[in-house]
């Protein structure tokens, strides 16, 4: 059996007929830049999010650079944030001019541990940026209540974890701006790059409209150096397809994470906090034979993937620009972690079959 670890292909094929009427009915349109498309997917976004607006863009990256942007954020000031996530998180404060100052991760939830913020603060912090990993949302009662007190803001990275919920309210609503991709391989992704900002704060979502175009708000009329970043009709059309099933493909995700628990021995299965609502964008393991184990699965058809193979603190270019931190437990996980095939297209037989794989394997 070969079991890929996500397939595109097979989902195209379950709303194919949906996915090219939507195509098409933009191709007549003529208007493929910022027309109805966009604004029935910001909308139904918002309302699905419980905020009350949303902007699209033109990636996950792109949505955090202009959230942070929003906020003034610049050279000299710091964003809290956690150094276990992919890289753009990091990268879009150092981009602004800004300094990343890197949190260590809960060795369970492999998200910011937020007993280690409150020692980070100094008087230059302007916002603090938890990753809802894996599809697994982060403490957030916690962290903002830690921001409110010295008057930082919060930014949630959602780019994983759409429909995930704590303490039943859905994430993208739980700190002042929250950003979402639509990379395709995302549990909501478009067929190209995509992404969007969140917020319930009416300027900000003025100031990322105008940023992603140019800093404009009329035509020609230009109130601030902005950049085009702007979600495309095409891909919003795709979205309103595929944001249909979203529920679906995230209960279907949620019952193989459970199908997978049930099954595997030998590695420390995903941990499921109190609370939280996670949507296993990835279903991720952990062994301290990971190597061994991977390739003993490729070698039985199944793939397999890393995130995040180096924390973002040992990245070459942090080590340039002279960071030299130890954070033990993302240092750890990063050794330690496996992302097993889980997509809502998979079938009962598939896990069995990777979860047999795993337990067979004597490393
Ligand atoms: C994918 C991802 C991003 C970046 O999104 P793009 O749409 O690829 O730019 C940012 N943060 C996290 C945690 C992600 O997984």
């Amino acid at each position: 059996m070969q079991v890929p670890i996500i397939d595109l292909k097979a989902q195209y094929m379950s709303i194919k007929n949906e996915i090219d009427r939507a195509v098409e009915n933009v191709l007549r349109s003529g208007s493929f830049i910022l027309g109805e498309e966009v604004k029935r997917a910001e909308e139904e976004i918002a309302k699905y999010s419980n905020v009350k607006y949303a902007v699209g863009v033109n990636s996950g990256t792109d949505a955090l650079f202009l959230a942070l942007k929003s906020l003034g954020v610049k050279e000299g000031d710091e964003v809290i944030t956690t150094a276990f996530s992919f890289f753009a998180t990091a990268e879009v404060i150092s981009l602004l001019g800004a300094k990343p100052i890197f949190v260590d991760i809960r060795p369970d939830t492999y998200n910011i541990d937020f007993m280690q913020i409150k020692n980070n603060i100094t008087k230059n912090t302007k916002a603090i940026i938890p990753v809802h990993l894996y599809g697994q949302p982060a403490d957030m009662d916690e962290i903002n209540e830690i921001a409110r007190g010295y008057n930082i803001k919060v930014i949630e990275d959602a780019a994983q974890a759409i429909g995930a919920e704590y303490k039943g309210k859905k994430i993208g609503s739980l700190g002042d701006i929250a950003c979402l991709s639509f990379f395709p391989t995302k549990n909501l992704g478009c067929y190209g790059d995509g992404g969007m900002v969140l917020t319930n704060d009416e300027q900000i979502a003025f100031k990322v409209r105008e940023l992603r175009a140019h800093g404009s708000s009329k035509k020609y009329i230009h109130n601030e150096i902005g950049i085009n970043s702007r979600l495309d009709e095409l891909q919003a059309a795709i979205l309103m397809v595929k944001f249909k099933y979203i529920e679906a493909w995230n209960e279907r995700r949620r019952k193989n994470a459970k199908i997978y628990n049930n099954i595997l021995k030998n590695v420390v299965i995903p941990f499921e906090a109190e609370f939280v609502k996670h949507i296993y964008h990835q279903y991720t393991v952990r062994t301290q034979n990971r190597g061994k184990l991977q390739k003993h699965l490729k070698d039985n058809g199944i793939l397999t993937a890393i995130h995040y193979p180096i924390p973002i603190h040992k990245q070459e270019v942090y080590l340039k620009m002279g960071y030299n931190l130890s954070l033990p437990e993302s240092e750890k996980a990063a050794d330690e972690v496996l992302s097993l095939p889980n997509y809502p297209e998979m079938t009962d037989e598939a896990i069995g079959y990777v979860a047999l794989n795993i337990n067979n394997f004597k490393g």
